[in-house]
């Protein structure tokens, strides 16, 4: 099942053979994996929460959790990384129920409109066991399924496309929202669009940076906007940082932002300030139970 997700990982490590940095990556990436292997969960992995804008609504919509790994032995390592290395062990499996009930625990003490997004790994969705898994997790938390989005990669529709679809049917009977990461990174392939409910396409980061470049990634995004809306999904620019980036995105017709302009990945315990800050309606609505998350 694996064939092309290995045959991928493979064709990275051909590729870093020739780098010079080769030897380094390896003893590290060991390190990371061995230390995967120990952690402990309770106190070394945590959550950051980064807000979601509505321009619209002037608002914010929800907050997407962004895994966070305080090593003993190696200190702080990038999600990237430690990410990748639980996905190559398989450990991701059973650190994805894991994390998504710390999420769901902290979205459980926010107003009850607010949504909380989750990064599936594709080996998430690639056993019906670890389905029935994140299912339960979700069942437990008390939060309502309509307030969960998970967010899918290309790179699950690419390893095993019925599995995977199997997977995402089951996660949005449930009544979760499903969205799709890092829209038009990969081999974005749009005959899966047809197949599977997606309510959300996150366009990713890259073509906001590509706005130095030109006019080009202004109309690319423009159009992956357009075609969000033309097939009913909501879409959210990832990685607007300036005010400039702003008033572009502002100018193709963007609605739902998530960029360090409108607040970098935060703890869960600053997250009643950051609403009261933003919104101070909001913050009324429950204050007792925001102040004590
Ligand atoms: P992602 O899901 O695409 O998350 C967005 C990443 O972009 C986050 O990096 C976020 O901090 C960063 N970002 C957001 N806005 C800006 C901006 O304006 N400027 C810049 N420079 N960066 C911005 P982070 O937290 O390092 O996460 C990296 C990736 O790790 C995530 O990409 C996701 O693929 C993965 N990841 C994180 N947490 C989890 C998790 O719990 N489970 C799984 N399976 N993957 C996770
Ligand atoms: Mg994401
Ligand atoms: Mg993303
Ligand atoms: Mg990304």
């Amino acid at each position: 099942d694996y064939a092309l997700y290995e045959a991928k990982e493979l064709s990275r490590g051909i590729a870093v053979l020739f780098d010079r940095g080769h030897e380094e990556l390896i003893r590290s990436t060991k390190a990371v994996e061995q230390a995967l292997r120990g952690i402990d969960r309770d106190r070394e992995l945590t959550l950051a929460f980064q807000p979601q804008y509505d321009l619209k609504e002037n608002k914010i919509v929800g907050f997407e959790a962004l895994a966070r790994w305080h090593s003993e032995k190696l200190g702080q390592v990038p999600p990237d990384v430690f990410i990748r290395a639980a996905e190559r062990s398989g450990l991701i499996t059973s650190l994805t129920p894991t994390l998504l009930a710390k999420a769901l625990d902290a979205a459980s003490s926010w107003p009850d409109d607010l949504r909380i997004s989750f990064n599936l790994s594709a080996r998430d969705l690639l056993s019906p066991r670890s389905v029935d898994r994140i299912l339960d997790v979700v069942r437990a938390s008390g939060v309502r399924a309509e307030r969960i989005e998970l967010e899918i990669t290309e790179t699950a529709m690419l390893t095993d496309f019925a599995q995977a679809l199997k997977a995402t049917s089951r996660l949005s009977d449930t009544g979760c929202r499903i969205a799709l990461d890092d829209f038009g990174s990969g081999y974005t392939n749009f005959s899966y669009l047809n197949q599977i409910k997606v309510h959300t396409v996150k366009i990713d980061r890259s073509f906001v940076l590509a706005l130095e470049q030109g006019d080009h990634a202004k109309k690319i995004i423009k159009s992956m906007i357009e075609l969000a809306g033309n097939l009913g999904m909501e879409h959210v620019i990832e990685g607007v940082e300036t005010a400039h980036e702003l008033k572009v995105m502002r100018s193709v017709g963007a609605r739902m932002i998530q960029g360090y302009m409108f607040g970098k990945p935060m703890p869960a315990d600053d997250i009643a300030a950051y609403l009261s800050s933003h919104d101070s309606d909001r913050f009324k609505l429950r204050p007792a139970k925001l102040l004590r998350s």
